[in-house]
């Protein structure tokens, strides 16, 4: 009946999916244990008609032309340049901090110093990782790097990880670097927006297609089974392609032990006034429990709805206990020893296929996960 079956329909499951059943002409399963589609970019209007995001704030950015074409087929788009703030004491400070940040931080004079210094140390528009600019032994850059470290990274960097920056992979503090230009923007990418009717409903597109069948609410360890190198879906031998994007740790029965994961509470609230902070997203760098909050009015740019919603993010350590949701893979040497132990259990299964920010127990953005999904639809027949 089906000649492919993917596990999850997130942004991978559904990508694939959509690809292999249009343009392979491939009857696909696609399972997916939550009681919907989008993986963690789902979202919804909540009781008071206010669109939220379940799995926290989800923004689309991205300079890849094809990834933005491929989806464009399935939604319009309410593009912005999503911008942050910092709550640091009595101000909101732009971040990623950049130049406008500085002359907010310090007098004309010193400013207009300090910003001659770093366009000449590292050339006006870049961009520099706050671990990168730490080194350097100018004693003004450094001046700089320190608040930065202090006000910007290292109270938010405990909350998210329980790590120092230092301690964490560079590829993570590295993603919000030090920007030398006035551009207030968050991410750099041409494209940022957020679909004009919800991710959902992009969701529901992607997978309307004929040769799709979705069964939601379904643990795929209840219908499949992998033994001696084959697969059994249902009881019956399976030869297609399998196309995994959950975590690989629990289909082997977490046997080598469980992969850490950081995991987030996420506190939402009503409010009857018509705005809570004006921005959609203000980080909480040096005080407060959780990291931040975002106010969804301001990120999806819905106008008609009375009062206003917000969500507070607490970080925790992943137990793997019932209810709880794996967020952050911990991009560290001894996880990843750990992931390719159980990586070298799917070898025995070559139409088995691990693609995903869980299966692959990678820190990935939508669109390169999207990009991902995309070529392995193109390289199998
Ligand atoms: P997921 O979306 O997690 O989908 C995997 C699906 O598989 C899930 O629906 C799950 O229920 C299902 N599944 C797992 N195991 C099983 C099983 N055994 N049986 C059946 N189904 C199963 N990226 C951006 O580009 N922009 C952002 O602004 C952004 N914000 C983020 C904010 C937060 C708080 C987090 C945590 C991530 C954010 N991301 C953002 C990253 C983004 O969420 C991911 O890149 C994307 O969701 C990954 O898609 P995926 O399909 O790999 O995984
Ligand atoms: N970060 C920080 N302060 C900030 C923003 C980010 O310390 O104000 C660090 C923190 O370690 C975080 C990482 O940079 O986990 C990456 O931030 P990003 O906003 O990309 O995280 P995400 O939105 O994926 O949770």
């Amino acid at each position: 009946m089906f000649d492919c079956i993917v596990v999850g329909a997130g942004i991978a499951g559904a990508t694939v999916a959509r690809k292999l059943a249009e343009e392979k002409g491939r009857k696909v399963l696609v399972i997916e244990r939550r009681s919907h589609i989008g993986g963690n970019c789902y979202d919804k209007p909540d009781d008071y008609g206010i669109l939220i995001h379940e799995y926290g704030p989800h923004i689309f950015h991205t300079g890849d032309e094809g990834v933005r074409a491929f989806l464009s087929r399935f939604t319009e788009w309410y593009d912005f340049g999503h911008e942050v703030v910092a709550k640091v004491g009595d101000q909101l400070i732009p971040v990623p901090f950049n130049l406008n940040t500085l002359h907010m931080v310090y007098d004309r004079d010193k400013a207009e110093r300090l910003e001659k210094k770093l366009i000449e140390t590292y050339g006006e528009g870049s961009r520099v990782p706050i671990m990168q600019l730490r080194e350097n032994e100018d004693a003004d850059v450094r001046e700089i790097a320190e608040y930065v470290y202090k006000n910007v990274f290292l109270y938010y960097t405990m909350k998210q990880w329980g790590q120092k920056p230092e301690e964490i992979s560079p590829e993570v503090t590295g993603r919000v670097p030090v920007v030398i230009s006035y551009d207030n923007r968050y991410f750099k990418d041409t494209y940022q927006s957020v679909p004009l009717h919800g991710f959902t409903p992009m969701f529901e597109q992607m997978l309307e297609h004929e040769n799709i069948e979705v069964w939601l609410n379904t643990d795929c360890t209840d219908v499949l089974s992998f033994v001696d190198g084959k697969i059994y879906f249902q009881g019956e031998e399976f030869t297609g392609d399998l196309v995994y994007t959950g975590a690989i740790d629990e289909l082997f029965d977490c046997r080598f032990g469980r992969l850490p994961y950081r995991s987030l509470d996420f506190q939402f609230e009503h409010l009857d006034v018509d705005s809570f902070q004006d921005h959609s997203v203000v980080n909480y760098t040096v005080s407060e429990d959780f990291t931040r909050i975002t106010e969804f009015k301001f990120l999806t740019g819905q106008k008609d709805a009375k009062g206003t919603t917000i969500v507070r993010e607490y970080p925790f350590a992943y137990t793997g206990a019932e209810g709880e949701i794996p967020y952050y893979a911990i991009l560290e040497e001894k996880n990843e020893k750990l992931y390719d132990r159980y990586r070298a259990l799917t070898e025995n299964y070559p139409r088995f296929h691990l693609l995903g920010r869980l299966a692959e127990y990678k820190y990935y953005n939508i669109d390169a996960m999207c990009r991902k999904a995309m070529d392995l639809a193109d390289a199998l027949d």
